[in-house]
């Protein structure tokens, strides 16, 4: 697969204007595997002004058609999954099996969306008084601003152009800068497609402050939807809120996984084993607090600390390798400080606990037992392989421990009493619940969280909406 390494504007592939590279590494190797064009503020404002060129004609292109191009980029895809697996590898580190699942994740967006652009429905009706209708259409925002982190490189950036294109509205990609290899292909292959010029920008830049900040600022910009940690986020709401861009935030998550004495635990460690490790724990839904009761505690714990300790370690190309390396040094380095200080405040580690010496950013999978309930880690996104186990007794300390955190965005349950399960359901403050289940991610189904996690869903009927405004014609006939 030919990846390009230029900045996608207009339909044409071009160097930053001050000449300015970002150096990709390798996390498995620390080495660099290439340079990429890094976006100045008036790069950044020229993709915005090819995206506003290319906004009317998009927007009035037939649904039909729009869905057609959605699907073509989906047959690529799927066609070019092994390059792309393998190019994520590369420059995330995540394990192969990882990366082939994330491409499949990804492909499947551009389905959906393909099958919902031919379903953007308005509504007419007649007022309560009597005297007049109410017709109310769905029209694309307008020129949308997406910003992806480094963790699903490909699939968050497919869960944001799928319906922002199914909507009519034209997009500027800003991606991580880790990993920018992967959005520029995606890029290419919706160029290929015959996506017309403008439509979608991509315009990796390693000062996303000012980049992105000029964007928002500019009025032909309507929506902003961002991906990423929760402090990003904040400063990016309180951007946008100058401009009054409409904004979508996908943010960070600190799940609780909980697991009550009646689950069936050979599930439950199938779910654990899920939730805590795809993507070595770096993803938002990863389950970042094990809270299990009593009386399954010690067997729940010895059993996950096998499964984890069995994982096979290496450099993601090598397809028997089940955990990659972190992203980075800093991850490294953020992930070993908090199960050191976790362990000083008393938790035992059944498994890893220590940072490798070598090269690559390692750090080996990891279970605490005995985690005092007000150890800092729990109150921490740990992005990385470390299960922390907290003991419970009853169901209401579990709600109590589990909605303990400012943020919201997935809780898991395993419990063999589904009314128990559903009542948790009701009761955890999140935006997506896993009730026996590990894995909640699903183009069909809307994601997304409560509390500080997030605004907005991406995913299913509502994240197409998220691209579309309501206009109300008052009108008589
Ligand atoms: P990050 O917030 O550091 O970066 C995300 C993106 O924002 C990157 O493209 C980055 O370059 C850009 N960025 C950073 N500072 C910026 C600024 N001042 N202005 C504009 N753009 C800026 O996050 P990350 O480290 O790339 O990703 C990990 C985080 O993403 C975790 O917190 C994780 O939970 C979250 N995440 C959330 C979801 C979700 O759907 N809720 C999905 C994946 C990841």
């Amino acid at each position: 697969m030919n990846v390009p390494n230029e900045l996608f504007i207009g339909g044409k592939w071009r160097p930053a204007s001050d000449g300015a590279r970002i150096t990709v590494l390798d996390p498995a190797t620390a080495e660099p595997i290439t340079t990429v064009a890094s976006a100045t503020v008036q790069d950044g404002l020229d993709a915005v002004a090819a995206a506003s060129e290319a906004l009317a004609g998009w927007a009035a292109t037939a649904p039909r058609t729009r869905a057609e191009l959605l699907l073509r980029v989906f047959g690529l895809m799927k066609e070019r999954s092994e390059e792309l697996a393998e190019l994520i590898v590369r420059e995330n580190g995540k394990a192969l099996s990882d990366a082939r699942g994330e491409v499949a994740y990804a492909a499947e967006f551009f389905r959906w969306y393909a099958e919902e652009a031919v379903r953007v429905e308005g509504t007419v009706q007649t007022a309560p008084g009597g005297a007049n209708r109410i017709m109310v259409l769905r029209q694309p925002i307008g020129v949308s601003v997406l910003v992806t982190p480094w963790n699903f490189p490909a699939a968050m950036a497919t869960r944001k152009i799928g319906p922002a294109l199914a909507a009519g509205c034209t997009v500027i990609l800003k991606p991580a800068s880790e990993t920018p290899l992967t959005a520029l292909a995606v890029g290419a292959l919706l160029d290929e497609a015959g996506v017309p010029p403008g439509v979608v920008n991509v315009v990796p830049s390693s000062r996303s402050g000012p980049v992105v900040g000029a964007m928002l600022a500019d009025a032909r910009v309507r929506k902003l939807s961002f991906t990423g940690s929760t402090e990003v986020g904040r400063k990016l709401l309180q951007v946008a809120a100058e401009s009054v861009v409409s904004s979508s935030m996908e943010l960070g998550g600190n799940a609780p996984f909980l697991v009550f004495d009646d689950a069936d635990l050979d599930a439950a460690l199938d779910g654990a084993m899920i939730a805590k490790m795809r993507n070595g724990g770096q993803a938002c839904t990863a389950a970042n607090r094990f809270f299990v009761q009593r009386g399954v505690v010690a067997e729940f714990s010895r059993r996950l600390a096998e499964r984890m300790g069995n994982l096979r370690v290496g450099p993601g190309t090598d397809p028997a390798v089940e955990l990659g390396p972190l992203v980075n040094a800093d991850a490294v380095e953020k992930v070993g400080s908090l199960v050191e200080s976790t362990v000083a405040a008393g938790a035992k580690a059944l498994i890893g606990g220590t940072r490798p010496g070598g090269p690559g950013f390692f750090y080996p999978a990891t279970v605490l037992a005995d985690v005092p309930q007000d150890a800092p880690v729990l109150a921490e996104e740990i992005f990385g392989p470390v299960a922390p186990i907290v003991t419970f007794d009853d169901e209401t300390e579990a709600v109590r421990l589990a909605n303990d955190t400012e943020h919201g965005l997935v809780s898991y349950v395993y419990t063999g009493d589904l009314a128990r399960g559903l009542r948790l359901a009701e009761a955890l403050e999140a935006g997506m619940i896993g009730l026996n289940r590990g894995l909640v991610s699903e183009p069909a189904a809307p994601f997304g969280g409560v509390k500080q996690s997030g605004l907005g869903r991406e995913g299913g009927h509502e994240g197409l909406l998220e691209y579309t405004e309501s206009k109300y014609i008052a009108l008589d006939w």
